[in-house]
């Protein structure tokens, strides 16, 4: 049986099983109801309500002796696992007479809350809609939300517990520079981080679904979530509560709606009932789970290395400078990214997308042009090639600002600042939007983190860094 599961595994993965083909991470609550109904051909059970009195689900499939409770989306946004999990309930659904599907339902029990937190996942944040943070809520149980988790595992009685995030996907492994495309954990049950047999078996589980990865992921991609107790978290104290608790954290993906990462979450989900069911995690180690990195440091989306800089009024310096696109701005009803300065100095340890080393000249703040929101994108080229950099504009022109996507075509467009940063200028947190000058002679433009224009190549696309428009995934959970 063991050998037959593990090749149904590693077969749906190959084939890129997903219920939902073209699916925006972004669901609600009525999404998820009726993609379970489409799975089930009923109405899935409800657990309970939300704050504001949206459904949770409950969700039971099998009659084995080994219970395990999954839960996701405690936090609002971080959806990616919630998809996983219809992946898996659609699969356990579409094929109930495999011999393997059979010899899992005889074996195991599972009990799954997707979207934990549906008022979140409606204004996709990630506390409830009383502004708690559920994995903050454990002990007090002041949400209804964390009391629905507290009575499912407190009725269920699970012997193991997922426990299922997104981090922040601009996490790295260790010091490889690589991005964590999942990070796994086994969340302590005191200060001290001591092991006992509930904790070790998570650890040995761990140890296991990190080597498969390393195979289907490749290799540094996964890493160790931070393993600091939390005494208010959920991971934390079902593992006090003898749970056997792990977590599993969605990182980074090319595609901000992360297929993949929504991938690797189904095989973990599937791997880990194999070994369950199985046994098989008795054949991984604590010391195999030891061995993985941590998380290292975030990567920015771009560093330019070796830059002379002049900020208005002081002396020239040499800097690296490390840019990030954060999403900020609602324009039209979609998302826009920002560029902000994520770090100014000597930034050798810090990995990025992408790299421009050395440009020549001395960057500087270019002048500051105010806006209508009437200005055609032929206008913006000519104040960018006259020396501007930063462009303001009124709030009542907000929307008109999207018709400026055209200035370079297939991109989106990069709009100023509704405020003065220039008394900040390449300050963190502040917009990245300055000139780089041979003489008077510009070599580079920078506009809200993009290279708008260059000497080299004008108004064209540099080094892969041009995102495409409605590129909206690189959120940064704080
Ligand atoms: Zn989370």
């Amino acid at each position: 049986m063991n050998q037959s599961l593990t090749d149904f595994a590693s077969k749906i993965f190959e084939e890129k099983y997903r219920f939902l083909p073209a699916q925006s991470r972004r669901i609600t609550q009525p999404e998820l109801t009726s993609h379970l109904e489409s799975i089930l051909g009923f109405s899935p059970e409800v657990a309970g309500f939300s704050m504001e009195g949206r459904p949770v689900h409950r969700l039971t499939w099998g009659d084995g002796p080994i219970r395990i409770l999954m839960w996701s989306q405690m936090h609002g946004n971080e959806p990616t696992a919630t998809l996983a999990l219809l992946d898996l309930w659609s699969l356990l659904h579409q094929y109930p007479d495999l011999p393997v599907i059979q010899s899992l339902r005889s074996s195991v029990t599972i009990r799954c809350i997707p979207m934990l937190n549906p008022d979140g996942a409606q204004r996709f944040q990630r506390r409830n809609a009383a502004g708690i943070d559920l994995n903050r809520d454990a002990g007090a149980l002041a949400s209804s939300e964390a009391r629905i988790l507290k009575s499912e595992k407190d009725q269920f009685d699970p012997h193991w517990g997922f426990n299922l995030h997104d981090q922040n996907p601009r996490y790295t492994v260790g010091n490889t520079g690589k991005v964590a495309r999942i990070s796994l954990l086994a969340p302590a049950f005191n200060l001290n981080r001591d092991n006992n047999e509930v904790r070790d078996r998570a650890k040995c589980l761990i140890s296991r679904l990190a080597k498969e990865l390393d195979r289907v992921a490749g290799p540094n991609h996964t890493g160790k979530y931070d393993d600091a107790f939390g005494s208010r978290c959920f991971g934390d104290n079902m593992q006090k509560w003898g749970v056997s608790t792990i977590l599993i954290e969605s990182g980074g993906d090319e595609n901000p709606d992360k297929p993949f990462v929504r991938q690797l979450n189904l095989h973990l989900f599937l791997c880990s009932l194999v070994d369950i069911a199985s046994g098989n995690w008795k054949n991984g180690s604590p010391e195999g789970y030891e061995a993985i990195p941590f998380n290292g440091p975030l990567l920015a989306d771009l560093k330019l290395t070796d830059l002379m800089v002049q900020s208005a009024g002081s002396q020239t310096f040499k800097a690296d400078l490390a840019i990030n696109m954060v999403p900020m701005e609602q324009i039209n009803g979609h998302e826009r990214l920002v560029g902000l300065v994520a770090d100014i100095g000597a930034l050798h340890p810090l990995s990025a997308k992408v790299v421009v080393k050395g440009t020549p000249g001395v960057l500087r703040p270019g002048t500051s042009v105010q806006l209508t929101g009437d200005e055609s994108a032929e206008i913006l080229k000519n104040h960018l090639m006259n020396g501007a950099s930063t462009f303001y504009y009124p709030e009542q022109a907000f929307d008109k600002v999207a018709g400026w996507v055209s200035v370079v075509p297939g991109t989106f467009c990069p709009v100023g600042s509704r405020h003065d940063h220039s008394t900040r200028f390449l300050n963190p947190g502040e917009r990245a939007s300055f000139r780089i000058v041979e003489g008077d002679r510009p070599v580079q433009i920078v506009v809200n983190g993009l290279i708008v224009w260059t000497a080299e190549a004008g108004w064209e696309p540099v080094q892969g860094w041009w995102l495409p428009d409605g590129v909206k995934g690189l959120e940064v959970e704080l």
